[in-house]
């Protein structure tokens, strides 16, 4: 969003068009900007009081003289939780794509795939295919929550068994997480990246996640220069995330360059 269109000198058509443009760019940006200034401050301001509900429920739940302020106790407490989860995530999506390159580094996609899959005891089958050497620029942290994000919905909604795939393809480094579960249906595969979308709101909710998975995820990818898809696939669901490579030393080329 940040490019503009390079202003040719002169007061002609184009000359005009091209002011008119990055004038509409600026208008975009101050509103993205806006936006995630919203986001950031309503996060903060809801931290406070959950912080502090969070304590006086977890004294109340500690000095249980009856049993039905006990279970109210609990119930309010697992409300608490699940307003931290909510305010949490939408801080980090406020915060995606706000550190400029400062926080990129090489990162090799199989390597960070393997180990995030090592690090999760899975009640899934999981099948990887990591070739070596597949490298992107990015935010470490990020793109380990983004496969984090998959994985937890692969868990959530698969049915036994999930495949971790790193791949090079067209020119791009591909990283798909496919399951076995019921799949997205193909009238749903935009609308699961929108904020707070449930598709089958008992099971989701029943699982505890705040909706706001997939909108990190995707938020994350596109800070990254990238896409997240869900692909055809059936049975189950198919995520696939494109990021640039970065292309490895000239002399590991298949193909002599030409001179100059
Ligand atoms: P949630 O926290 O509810 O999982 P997400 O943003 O991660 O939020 O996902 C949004 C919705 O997309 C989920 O509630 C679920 O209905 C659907 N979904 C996500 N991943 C899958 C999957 N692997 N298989 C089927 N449905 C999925």
């Amino acid at each position: 969003l940040s490019r503009r269109v390079p202003q040719p000198p002169g007061e002609d058509e184009i000359a005009q068009l091209a002011r008119t443009a990055n004038a509409t760019l600026d208008r975009l940006e101050q509103a993205v900007g806006r936006q995630r200034q919203f986001a950031s401050d309503a996060s903060h301001e809801l931290r406070t009081p959950i912080t502090g509900l969070r304590a006086n429920l977890e004294d109340a739940a500690m000095h249980p003289e009856d049993s039905d302020l006990r279970e109210v106790v609990r119930s309010a407490l697992r409300d608490t939780d699940r307003l931290e989860s909510i305010v949490t995530d939408l801080l980090l999506l406020a915060r995606i794509g706000t550190g400029g390159t400062a926080m990129q580094e090489p990162i090799d996609l199989s390597a960070l795939a393997a180990a995030e899959v090592r690090r999760r005891v899975s009640t899934l089958r999981v099948v990887t295919e990591l070739p070596a050497g597949v490298t992107v620029r990015g935010v470490r942290m990020q793109l380990v929550r983004l496969l984090g994000n998959l994985l937890d919905n692969a868990e959530r909604y698969a049915g036994s068994a999930v495949t971790v795939q790193v791949a090079r393809e067209d020119g791009h480094a591909l990283l798909a997480v496919t399951d076995d579960g019921a799949g997205i249906a193909p009238a749903d595969r935009e609308r699961v990246f929108e904020r707070f979308t449930r598709l089958d709101t008992a099971r989701s909710r029943g699982a505890g996640g705040t909706g706001l998975g997939l909108a990190i995820a995707r938020e994350i990818a596109r800070a990254h220069g990238g896409t997240l898809r869900v692909e055809d696939h059936a049975p189950g669901a198919r995520f696939a995330l494109r990021l640039p490579l970065v292309p490895p030393p000239a002399r590991e080329k298949g193909r002599p360059r030409p001179d100059g």
